[in-house]
C-alpha cells in the first residue's frame, strides 16, 4: 500500500494532525497503535481541554475520532512495528501490512507509563499494582489502596480512586505535590485521602495477592508497612521512540528532538508532534497543536 500522509498514533497529536492534512486534500493513513485514543483514555475526566467544561477522557477522544473519520481519514487498527526513514518514499510495516510506503510521516506515537521497578511489582503488575485508575479503580470498592506518585496525573487518580475506595493513600517523594493547585486544593479537603509526602515505596509484599507496600521516609530513612488491597502507578511516561531509535536525533532524555516552529525532525519529510517529541508541558491541548503544526508542516513539504 501507498499513501501520501502516514500517521503513526490515535492520541491528540495524531488525530489532529491527520484532520488537518485529510482536509489539505492529501490521501492519509493514520494507524492506531495499541492504544487506540492515547493516554487520555486512561482519565475519568478532562476539565481543561477547550471546548469542554468537562468531558470523559475516553468520549474526547471518541469525539476526535469521529471527527477524523468524517474528513475522509483512513484509520487502521494495527501497530508499526518498522519504519524505515532512509528511503524515499519511507519505507514501514505493521503486523497486517508487510509493505507499506509513504511520501511523508508524522509520528504522534506519544508516551507509555514508566514502573517503578522494584521488589515484588513484576509479579502482582495486573494483580494487584496498576496504572489506570479508570480501567481497574471498580475492583476496589471500599477497599484501601495506594496511588503512587506527585503529579498532575497521581492526583486525578487520587480524587477519582477516593470516590470508589474506603481510603487512599497518596505516596509522593518529593516534599510537596507538583498538580495544579484546584485539584490539590480538592484534595487536601477531602477526608478519604491521606497523602505521605517525603516518602517511598521500596517493595510489593504479599502472597498470593499484593497486601502490604514497604515505604520508606526519605528524610529520616525510617521504614514502615502500610497495609492495602491494590496500588496504582502514576509516576511519568517514557517517550515511544523504539520505532525510530538510531535513525532519527533524540534528546538527552530520549524524546525526538524537532523544530518548535515546524515540528521538523533530523530527516527531511519525517514530522513527530505531541509527547514523543522534546516540549517542557505534556498536555494533551499542546499535543494537539503540536499536531497541526506537523500537519501544516508535512503540507508545504508535500508541495
Ligand atoms: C492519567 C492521565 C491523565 C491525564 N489527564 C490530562 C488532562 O486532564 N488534561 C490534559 O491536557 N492532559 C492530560 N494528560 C496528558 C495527555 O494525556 C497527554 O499529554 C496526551 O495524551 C499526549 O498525546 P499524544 O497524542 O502525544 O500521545 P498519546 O496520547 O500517548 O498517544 C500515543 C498514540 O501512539 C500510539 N502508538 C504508539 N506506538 C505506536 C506504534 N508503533 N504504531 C502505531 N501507533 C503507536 C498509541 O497507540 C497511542 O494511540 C493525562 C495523562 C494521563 C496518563
Amino acid at each position: 500500500m501507498h499513501t501520501k500522509v502516514l500517521i503513526i498514533g490515535s492520541g491528540p497529536a495524531g488525530y489532529t494532525a491527520a484532520i488537518y492534512t485529510a482536509r489539505a486534500g492529501l490521501e492519509t493513513t493514520l494507524i492506531t497503535g495499541p492504544v487506540i485514543g492515547g493516554q487520555l483514555t486512561r482519565t475519568h475526566q478532562v476539565e481543561n481541554f477547550p471546548g469542554f467544561i468537562n468531558i470523559a477522557g475516553f468520549d474526547l477522544m471518541d469525539n476526535l475520532k469521529e471527527q477524523t473519520i468524517k474528513t475522509g481519514v483512513t484509520i487502521i487498527q494495527d501497530e508499526v512495528i518498522k519504519l524505515n526513514t532512509t528511503t524515499k518514499p519511507f519505507e514501514f510495516s505493521t503486523h497486517d501490512i508487510p509493505k507499506g510506503t509513504a511520501d511523508t510521516v508524522i509520528l504522534a506515537t506519544g508516551a507509555s507509563p514508566k514502573w517503578l521497578d522494584i521488589k515484588g511489582e513484576e509479579k502482582f503488575k495486573g494483580n494487584g499494582i496498576s496504572i489506570c485508575a479508570t480501567c481497574d479503580g471498580f475492583f476496589y470498592r471500599n477497599k484501601t489502596i495506594a496511588v503512587i506518585g506527585g503529579g498532575n496525573a497521581a492526583v486525578y487518580e487520587v480524587l477519582f480512586l477516593s470516590k470508589i475506595a474506603k481510603e487512599v493513600y497518596l505516596i509522593n517523594k518529593n516534599k510537596a505535590l507538583s498538580g495544579e493547585k484546584k485539584l490539590i486544593d480538592e484534595l487536601s479537603t477531602n477526608n478519604k485521602i491521606k497523602v505521605l509526602n517525603n516518602t517511598q515505596p521500596l517493595e510489593f509484599i504479599g502472597e498470593k495477592k499484593l497486601s502490604t507496600i514497604k515505604i520508606e521516609n526519605i528524610k529520616t530513612k525510617e521504614s514502615t508497612l502500610l497495609m492495602i488491597d491494590g496500588v496504582f502507578e502514576a509516576i511519568g511516561t517514557i517517550p515511544n521512540t523504539q520505532l525510530i531509535k538510531d535513525q532519527l536525533t533524540l534528546t538527552r532524555k530520549g524524546y525526538i528532538k524537532t523544530n518548535k516552529r515546524t515540528m521538523a525532525t533530523s530527516v527531511k519529510g519525517i514530522f513527530a508532534c505531541g509527547d514523543v517529541q522534546e516540549d517542557t508541558y505534556k498536555q494533551a491541548i499542546i499535543s494537539a497543536g503540536s499536531g497541526a503544526i506537523a500537519a501544516l508542516s508535512a503540507e508545504k513539504y508535500l508541495l
